[in-house]
């Protein structure tokens, strides 16, 4: 392949990452209205979603959920952290939940829109199997406490295939076949990608695109800066592999989620 071939393919990639880039806040509105069902005559406002990003450590609202919390936040949404344990592995929780606190403000999340469970049968651990009808039943008196009409969580490899991420999947998930959501509410969950397509940052952009999702948050540099110093906030994780996850991730700057299916409402289970 010549040179020149070679040159107009990466400037051909370059022109369609720019394309995406330029249209990346009509098409996210135009999702936004869809889901949330506003007439699409009408632009949808903060006050039209409240919203809520359900996580299983303090860090992963920054390393997961980072372009989801600074376009919400940019649109002026209402959007809530629940996080279901203090981050405890090395017992550390009482400065993790602090660093969670500092990462929030930095992405735009008040203090008074974070929650942090403590729960002894939630332990911050790969290996611990959380129970499905606590997480489930953590999540849904949060959902009707604060009427939230979205919730954004993990899909059931949970990014990273941590159980304690992929447990917050099957609750929600148990949640949604079981019709006890409200109706106004719709569940979304962040879509995991194979190992490559993680660490290509924004060259990941056209892919993100086409592939078929429910909802794109694409952040540019100014969000990426919001991100990386919600990263930075979280001083206790701060080894040598998360500053090259800071540079290479694609969930630094992009996040696709699909719609959790909902069952009919309120199933009875004999
Ligand atoms: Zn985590």
């Amino acid at each position: 392949m010549s040179i020149y071939v070679v040159v107009l393919i990466i400037f051909s990639y370059l022109v369609c990452v720019k394309c995406i880039y330029r249209r990346r806040r009509w098409s996210l509105v135009k999702s936004l209205q869809r889901l949330m069902n506003v007439s699409s005559d009408k632009e949808i406002s903060g006050d039209d979603i409240r919203a809520l990003i359900v996580t299983a450590h303090p860090d992963d609202e920054c390393m997961f959920f980072a372009p989801t919390l600074v376009r919400l936040v940019e649109l002026k949404a209402t959007v809530h952290v629940l996080c279901l344990s203090e981050g405890n592995y090395y017992n550390q929780g009482a400065l993790r939940k602090q660093e969670l606190v500092n990462s929030c403000t930095v992405l735009g999340i008040p203090e008074s829109r974070i929650t942090i469970m403590d729960h002894k049968k939630l332990p911050d651990d790969p290996k611990a199997e959380w129970s499905i009808s606590l997480v489930s039943s953590a999540i849904v008196k949060h959902i009707r406490a604060h009427s939230f009409n979205m919730v954004l969580t993990f899909d059931g490899r949970g990014v990273s295939g941590h159980a304690n991420h992929t447990a917050i999947h099957k609750a929600v998930s148990h949640l949604a076949s079981t019709g006890q959501v409200p109706d106004d509410c719709c569940l979304l969950s962040l879509v995991t990608v194979g190992l490559l397509r993680k660490y290509i940052s924004f060259l990941d952009l056209p892919l993100s695109w086409l592939l078929p999702s429910s909802l794109c948050f694409i952040i540019g540099s100014q969000g990426y800066k919001q991100a990386k110093a919600a990263m930075l906030c979280h001083r206790t994780q701060l080894l040598w592999f998360r500053y090259l996850y800071i540079t290479f991730s694609r969930y630094m700057l992009i996040n696709t989620f699909r719609v959790i299916p909902q069952g009919p409402k309120n199933l009875k289970i004999y």
